[in-house]
């Protein structure tokens, strides 16, 4: 159930500002008698999405977002109202991004990915009884979805454009239309980032890099050229998978990196053979952040201290970011600092306007996670003050 959109946003304008989601999870076994009361009354009656909780009121918070879900949103709402503008921008050339934030068990990578093998499920029936929820392609998430969107409309252009080569005669004017799809997935853990679709072995370090007109990049990341969703998608559940297994190698937890999995998009046209060739390119990011969860100093220590003090510098650096970028928005002449860590340096042109980006802050419903709740629905109310003005890729 959508309660939002909160408040009025300009949408296909070129001024946008991030647009922001919240999404509450169901609760699970374990919580079902701790839900915070203030949680579920709300998201069911308001349109905005007050906390009612004790340090909320006592600063009177009320927040609003563009979109607020709770436990009985699908992840086909979730994909309709945020993958599928941003997908469409990218569509047309503009960059995109998506990104996952909220502390570990919020949510983020259901719904960034869809379910893992933990995921409760009230038996799915399916023909042939009861179903897993990972094999459920109503559990998809937005990846995929937004994977199949793009491929489908590439594979529709192709079919239009055949249509009236065929209905020409072949003797004048031939369209000509070219897609390229690539992608790449990238893991920032501990300030160092590992490239996650690279042969196992290979030696390359990932570097960004910044270019005057290519603007930020990385360099000697693998980019895979892929051909339909399903491939796409296949090399992303293996990176996935590589994100795993780097885990329990270096006995780390997929909850303590960030992962950048992007898709590029490039397509030549030209209307009819002599007409000005038109070129676009875009980037769409979709992010699964780390935990935002604050790090209980007594819990830290050497290397979780390390990993630790990692995991806050690059989400504290974002949380700077987007500081910086609200005084901006208000017209203030502020200097930016997203060379403070990698994932802002990397997301530099997404989070800085020249992008439709979308914020997803995943919460618990749980009473006894209020604290991090609301730290999460601070820094999504921030996030919603950054104006962009993204435009189109295209020469
Ligand atoms: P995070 O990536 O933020 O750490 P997860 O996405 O792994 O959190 O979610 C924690 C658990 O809750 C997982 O088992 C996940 O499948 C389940 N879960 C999260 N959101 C939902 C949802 N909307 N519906 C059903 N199960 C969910
Ligand atoms: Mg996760």
């Amino acid at each position: 159930m959508d309660i939002g959109p909160v408040e009025h946003t300009v949408r296909g304008g070129a001024n946008h500002n991030i647009q922001v989601l919240v999404r509450v999870r169901p609760p699970n076994s374990r919580e079902l008698d701790q839900v915070s009361a203030v949680l579920r009354d709300r998201t069911k009656k308001c349109r905005t999405f007050p906390c009612a909780h004790p340090i909320a009121s006592k600063s009177n918070a009320t927040y609003s977002y563009d979109h607020v879900y709770d436990h009985d949103a699908s992840q086909a709402d979730i994909f309709e109202s945020v993958g599928v503008p941003v997908t469409d921008a990218f569509l047309e050339g503009y960059h995109g991004c998506l990104i996952a934030y909220g502390q570990t068990g919020a949510g983020k990578t259901f719904t960034m990915q869809g379910p893992d093998e933990h995921t409760e499920t009230d038996n799915i029936s399916g023909d042939t009884g009861v179903m897993n929820a990972a094999e459920d392609p109503e559990q998809l998430g937005l990846i995929p979805r937004v994977l199949k969107r793009i491929f489908a409309h590439i594979e529709s252009e192709l079919a239009a454009a055949e249509n009236k080569e065929n209905a020409r005669d072949v003797n004048i004017e031939k369209p000509e239309l070219e897609f390229t799809v690539k992608c790449s997935y990238l893991e920032i853990y501990n300030e160092t980032m590992a490239d996650l679709l690279s042969d196992p072995g290979s030696a390359v370090q990932p570097n960004i890099r910044e270019h005057d007109k290519k603007g930020v990049f990385v360099e000697g990341l693998t980019e895979a050229s892929v051909q339909s969703a399903e491939e796409t998608y296949d090399l992303f559940q293996r990176g996935s998978h590589n994100r795993r297994v780097g885990i329990t190698e270096m006995n780390r937890e997929s909850s303590r990196s960030h992962a950048v999995f992007t898709v590029n998009l490039e397509s030549r046209r030209r209307a009819f053979a002599g007409a000005a060739l038109q070129k676009r390119s875009a980037l769409l990011h979709l992010v699964d952040l780390a935990g935002s969860e604050r790090q209980k100093s007594t819990e830290s220590a050497g290397v979780r201290l390390k990993e630790a003090s990692a995991i806050n510098k690059s989400l504290s650096a974002l949380g700077n970011v987007i500081k910086a970028l609200v005084d901006v928005s208000d017209g203030k002449d502020r200097h930016v600092p997203y060379r403070d860590s990698k994932l802002t340096f990397l997301l530099k042109e997404a989070l800085g306007g020249k992008a439709r980006c979308t914020l997803l802050a995943c919460v618990s419903p749980a009473a006894g996670q209020i604290e991090e709740t609301l730290s999460t629905l601070k820094f999504a109310q921030r996030a919603k003050l950054v104006k962009v003005t993204a435009c189109k890729n295209e020469e």
